[in-house]
């Protein structure tokens, strides 16, 4: 497979073409046709000469996904499932306007979108953790999330959150690159205060994005307040436990101008005790936070629960009593698996991609 167009920086298509004797202006002719203009093949980039676009099509591909399937939902969440040049799927999540949640009021429309194809972190509640890592996107595959959902949707995308499938605090490098694919005025041109980066506390990695010179957002998928309840859920606690990892968060404060976000399931029996909350608070308190509960979403194969709506919102008024800012996400796109990783779960599984234990049951019955 010829690697993507769209995963060339600036800098780096410029150098390219100076290595085969191209004028510079053909740089930014061939940006505009890529994030711009948006053709269906390099062929129909049609101001470059023919001898350009057979060099371009013999080195290069165009677009890195193909759209599988498109899921509409009642709430007119809409889900994307891609399919990748290896066979492997990934899925992105159009989401409607819900401004309380992230970005300024007039934001309209969010994409939630997938960092890695499954995950190695293994987090009980979530089904892209089920399954485990098969390996990292390329900063190309996780730009076009974006580029081709515009393109499908015929719709601009004012948001970005990567919630969706994978660890992009594990995927660094690539994240960086698409991050600057994303931002930049040749490129899809969004604004960094519209990007929010989920990550489930990996610190070395925090540290280091709290320099970074962009105004990316950053949320925490914190889902215990205490080591005791974290580490039941998140095997990642055990290396970045609580302190550790708010130390670092102190950090990204002292350095970024926008607001923390914690983010917080509430799985009955699990970590929705009252004295969680309690604790949450402080915290939020301590880095001016604001939090998102999100009532655990039922994967298949898990047995957890959500708890019941009026001890949600029981939890969501010690937050607020507190003096924090939290907000019950009663998740869009239930009806259509919600939770990220589940939809390609399905896909994969069927296909025999991925063969998780209730599978193998269903399989030998
Ligand atoms: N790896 C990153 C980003 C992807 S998961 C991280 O952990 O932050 C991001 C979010 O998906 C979680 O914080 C949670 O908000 C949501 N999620 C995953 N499984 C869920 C479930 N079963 N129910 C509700 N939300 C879930
Ligand atoms: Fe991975 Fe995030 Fe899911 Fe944990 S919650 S398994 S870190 S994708």
């Amino acid at each position: 497979m010829l690697p993507s167009l769209l995963g060339l920086t600036k800098d780096h298509l410029a150098t390219h073409l100076a290595e085969h004797q191209q004028p510079s202006f053909r740089c930014d002719q061939i940006l505009d046709w890529l994030w711009k203009k948006r053709p269906a093949s390099i062929e129909e980039m049609s101001n470059l000469p023919k001898q350009l676009r057979d060099h371009l099509s013999q080195n290069f591909s165009l677009y890195p996904l193909t759209s599988a399937r498109e899921l509409g939902s009642l709430d007119q969440t809409r889900k994307m499932l891609f399919r990748l040049h290896d066979g492997r799927y990934i899925e992105s999540v159009l989401i409607p306007a819900n401004p309380a949640l992230y970005g300024s009021k007039s934001d309209r429309l969010t994409l939630c979108v997938s960092s890695q194809v499954g995950c190695a972190y293994g987090c009980k509640f979530c089904a892209s953790g089920l399954a485990g890592f098969t390996r990292n996107l390329t900063a190309a595959e996780i730009a076009a999330q974006v580029l081709q959902t515009e393109i499908l949707a015929k719709e601009r995308i004012d948001n970005l959150v990567f919630m969706g499938m994978g660890e992009p605090l594990a995927n660094l490098e690539n994240l960086l690159t698409a991050i600057e694919l994303l931002t930049s005025d040749w490129g899809l041109n969004l604004g960094a205060r519209h990007l929010t980066l989920s990550t489930s506390g990996l610190v070395p990695q925090i540290r280091q994005l709290a320099h970074h010179p962009r105004q990316i957002r950053l949320a925490i998928s914190l889902h215990g307040a205490t080591d005791e309840v974290r580490n039941q859920i998140m095997p990642v606690n055990k290396k970045y436990p609580v302190d550790t990892l708010f130390d670092a968060l102190h950090e990204w404060n002292d350095n970024k101008k926008q607001h923390l976000t914690l983010e917080y399931i509430l799985i009955q029996g699990v970590n929705d005790a009252l004295d969680q909350a309690r604790i949450l608070a402080k915290h939020a308190r301590s880095l001016k936070a604001k939090v998102n509960l999100i009532p655990y979403n039922t994967v298949e194969g898990l047995e957890w629960k959500r708890p019941a709506i009026s001890h949600c919102h029981a939890f969501r008024k010690i937050l607020s009593d507190a003096g924090v800012t939290a907000t019950l996400r009663l998740e869009k796109g239930h009806d259509i698996d919600a939770a990220c990783g589940q939809l390609r779960l399905h896909q994969e599984t069927q296909e025999g991609l991925i063969v998780t234990a209730e599978s193998k049951a269903t399989k030998i019955s």
